[in-house]
Formats: structure tokens, C-alpha cells, sequence
């Protein structure tokens, strides 16, 4: 199996080069963002309590997001593979991954890191919020999102370097010009 973590801060493209590589190598996609949005959508007591903390650009608890995630994996069994998108961005998430798949006879085979510079994340933030109306992509709530991603979600590049696992992926270019790279680098995975 082909497991890809696509990692970066918000803003750096993982939803975006997510849908391409999934299409590509034929990998169920999971997003824990989206899969939130549609419990919030839902009103279910697991979007009523992620709500609070997604409105605040906080991460949503790491024992509900790994619950969530396992359960999310085992309805996509029987796919190549699996790009995780937006997960793990805790260390105990990414322990807890490792765990999940394991006892599944898999692991993580390769993380992706899309390196963006910070004023180009906010930039497109911005223009993501009016376009979508997502009501996390404010400026307030944007820079709490990037404050949590180098306080409690950068510790996993260390992770899975020392994993080996690690790639990091210039992330300024054009959609095109970095899944051409991305897709290069995942065919010695084929
Ligand atoms: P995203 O769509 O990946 O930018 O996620 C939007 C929001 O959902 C984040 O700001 C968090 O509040 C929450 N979220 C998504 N994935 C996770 C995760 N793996 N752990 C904790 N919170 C998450």
C-alpha cells in the first residue's frame, strides 16, 4: 500500500495536491478538516464539539480526531492506499497513526512536506475565505491556525525524519509544476 501524509501549514496546498495524487495513484483521500465540516454540517455531537475549537483556529482533541480517523479508515479498506490530509498534526497523532496502521499490516510510506513562505499562506487564505466562506479563513483565526501549526504541528517534521519518511516539497510554484514533482517522487513508491 501507498500511504502518503501530505503535511504543511495551512494555506501550503495539501487539499489541492491531495485531489491530484489521489486520481493519479488511485488512493482513498482523508481529510480530517473536511470530514469535520460535514459532522458540523450534520450537527452531530462530534460537530457540535469540534465547532468551538474550529471557529477558534484550535485543534480539535487529539483521542476524538484519532477516533474519527480510524473509523473514517476502515470504510475506504480494500483502496491502494491512503493520502492523509491534515492528519496527524500532533505527535500523538502521528504515534496513534502509526499504531492504526500497523495493526492493519501497513504504515506510513513516505510524508510530504509543501514548504510555503508565511505571507504567501496568509495572502492565500484571504482569497480562499471570500471565495469559500469558510469561517475559519479570517485573519484572526488564520493566525492562530499558523501559531498552532509551528507550536504543535512542526515537531513532526523531526518525527518522520527520524522515521525516515520525510520529503520536503517546494510548495511556491504553480499547481502543476508541484504535483509533476510530487508525482516524479511517489512513482519510486509504484
Ligand atoms: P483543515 O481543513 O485541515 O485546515 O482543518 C480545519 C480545522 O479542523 C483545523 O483548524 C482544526 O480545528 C480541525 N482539524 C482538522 N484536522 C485536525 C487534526 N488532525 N487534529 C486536530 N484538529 C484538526
Amino acid at each position: 500500500m501507498l500511504n502518503v501524509v501530505i503535511f504543511g501549514a495551512p494555506g501550503s496546498g495539501k487539499g489541492t495536491q491531495s485531489e491530484k495524487i489521489a486520481k493519479e495513484f488511485e488512493l482513498a483521500h482523508i481529510s480530517t478538516g473536511d470530514v469535520l465540516r460535514k459532522e458540523m454540517a450534520n450537527e452531530t455531537e462530534l460537530g457540535k464539539t469540534a465547532k468551538g475549537y474550529m471557529e477558534k483556529g484550535q485543534l480539535v482533541p487529539d483521542s476524538l480526531i484519532v477516533d474519527m480517523l480510524a473509523k473514517v479508515l476502515d470504510e475506504k479498506k480494500g483502496s491502494k492506499g491512503v493520502i492523509f490530509d491534515g492528519f496527524p498534526r500532533t505527535t500523538p497523532q502521528a504515534e496513534a497513526l502509526k499504531k492504526i496502521l500497523n495493526e492493519r499490516g501497513t504504515d506510513v510510506s513516505v510524508m510530504l512536506d509543501l514548504q510555503v513562505e508565511e505571507q504567501e499562506l496568509i495572502t492565500r487564505l484571504l482569497g480562499r475565505g471570500k471565495l469559500s466562506g469558510r469561517s475559519d479563513d479570517n485573519l484572526e483565526t488564520i493566525q492562530s491556525r499558523l501559531k498552532v501549526y509551528h507550536t504543535q504541528t512542526t515537531p513532526l517534521i523531526d518525527y518522520y525524519k527520524q522515521e525516515k519518511k520525510y520529503i520536503a516539497v517546494q510548495g511556491m510554484d504553480s499547481i502543476d509544476d508541484i504535483f509533476n514533482r510530487i508525482k516524479e517522487t511517489l512513482s519510486t513508491w509504484k
